[in-house]
């Protein structure tokens, strides 16, 4: 899946460098970089669970699925955490150089836009671009004019490979399409070129997002999306749309599976045509924000990826920290101690923490045990609460998704938290590593055995 076969030769020739010129070299190389067929982005709220995570990944590369690990961190989250680009840059550094990784990885500047960007330029090589704010204001009429020339040919009907019904676009439907999305991919070309400025055609891997809207986008819009973003001369590596359903974050999907497995499997199909159609790069992929945690649609997900022999990105939410928690419960002791404050003070804070979240979480309040009932638990008990296993009776989505939001605290408690994290590194890795290679990955991706 490295069309030019570069980036690969690269890091193969860097085995054997010493580990500190083989991270300068994934920084500094000058030919295009490009993302393999799957990778899966992880969240390291704290980072210090990168070695943890690569060990998912190196079990995979085990049983034959080569997955490149993307640590992405949003700007909400480095500011709720207190925390810098430089900071995810540095821990996954040394993660590949601990756990001798010799493969692609890349630090992803999640949800970014113009605003903030400027913090990300040097630490990461993969942005994602967010445009979700910009989807429905109308750009100028000239370039909707444009527009709708450009692509006029495709009204009527006109058909997708693979796709059994043709798509029959009337010119309203075509002047519809331009007038919602033109402006927001104008924006994304701004962003783009600006990075572009900074680190070089070729040097970073571009993400296109609009996953956070309410409303998803249909395949026809999906490919008139990317017409756009390739008029604008953008080389999208992957693209995040919005799909129909509800992603919240750190439990299952909720929503029709049979409406979304054939929206998932247009997509993959759009996607395909606009790259012939429009010049895009080969190696264009979907990108899922899924939230982490969609058990009942990866392996949807990973059967249509195999019969189309796609690629995908699947982004997960930070959730690696809600390992860390379980884990700090399984300890017992002050580390137990510490995991129940934090569930105690996020009732307490309630509305502060899942404000906002709003858009990405469900939780019933009359589900969330009290603080006194709590106190009753044990480790055990607790971290069974938390841990995502469907068919476990202790099982709480509710607790789960109010934990999530509720980093917050642990950040403020700084290195009492963090002290304990070392501590008991061993207990929380093994959680991180099974919730990433049992739970995600032996679901989407297909193992030997
Ligand atoms: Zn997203």
């Amino acid at each position: 899946m490295y069309a030019h076969g570069f980036f690969r030769d690269t890091v193969n020739h860097s085995v054997s460098m010493s580990p500190e010129s083989r991270n300068l070299n994934n920084h500094l190389n000058t030919c295009n970089m490009q993302l393999s067929k799957y990778s899966f982005g992880i969240g390291d709220r704290f980072a210090h669970q990168g070695e943890a995570q690569l060990r998912a990944f190196i079990m995979a590369a085990g049983e034959g699925v080569d997955i490149t690990p993307v640590w992405n961190k949003s700007n909400r989250e480095h500011l709720t955490v207190g925390s810098e680009p430089s900071g995810t840059r540095a821990a996954a550094d040394a993660a590949v150089r601990n756990s001798r990784w010799n493969r692609p990885w890349f630090v992803d500047a999640d949800h970014i836009n113009m605003s903030n960007v400027d913090r990300y330029i040097e630490s990461c090589d993969f942005f994602t671009i967010d445009v979700a704010d910009y989807i429905g204001k109308k750009a100028g009429d000239d370039k909707i004019r444009e527009f709708i020339e450009k692509f006029s040919g495709y009204t009527g009907e006109f058909r997708i490979p693979g796709i059994e019904r043709p798509v029959s676009l009337t010119p309203e439907m075509l002047q519809a399409t331009g007038e919602k999305f033109l402006y927001a991919a104008g924006q994304a070309a701004e962003l783009y070129r600006y990075i572009e400025s900074k680190k070089g055609r070729g040097n970073f891997i571009t993400e296109v997002s609009m996953d956070e809207v309410a409303t998803p986008q249909s395949p026809s819009e999906l490919f008139f999306i990317l017409g756009a973003l390739a008029s604008e001369n953008i080389p999208v590596d992957t693209i995040a749309p919005k799909f129909t359903g509800r992603f919240n974050k750190g439990v299952d999907y909720e929503g029709d599976i049979r409406q979304f497995a054939p929206e998932f499997e247009q997509d993959l199909l759009v996607i395909d045509h606009a790259i012939k159609e429009f010049g895009l790069p080969e190696n264009l992929k979907l990108s899922i924000h899924s939230g982490s945690d969609k058990f009942s649609i990866y392996p949807v997900m990973g059967g249509l990826i195999r019969k189309h022999d796609k690629g995908i990105h699947i982004k997960t939410a930070g959730t690696t920290w809600l390992e860390e928690m379980t884990g700090l419960a399984m300890a017992g002791g002050d580390a137990l101690a510490m995991a129940a404050e934090i569930y105690c003070e996020a009732l307490r804070r309630f509305d502060e923490l899942c404000g906002p979240y709003e858009a990405v979480i469900n939780i019933d309040r009359s589900r969330l045990p009290s603080e006194k009932e709590m106190s009753s638990w044990d480790g055990s008990r607790f971290a069974s609460a938390l841990r995502h296993d469907p068919g476990h009776p202790d099982y709480n989505p509710d607790i789960r998704q109010l934990v999530h939001v509720s980093y917050k605290i642990a950040a403020e408690k700084g290195d009492l938290f963090t002290g304990l994290l070392e501590k008991h590194r061993d207990i929380i890795g093994q959680e991180v590593t099974e919730n990433i290679y049992q739970r995600h990955f032996r679901r989407i991706f297909d193992f030997r055995k």
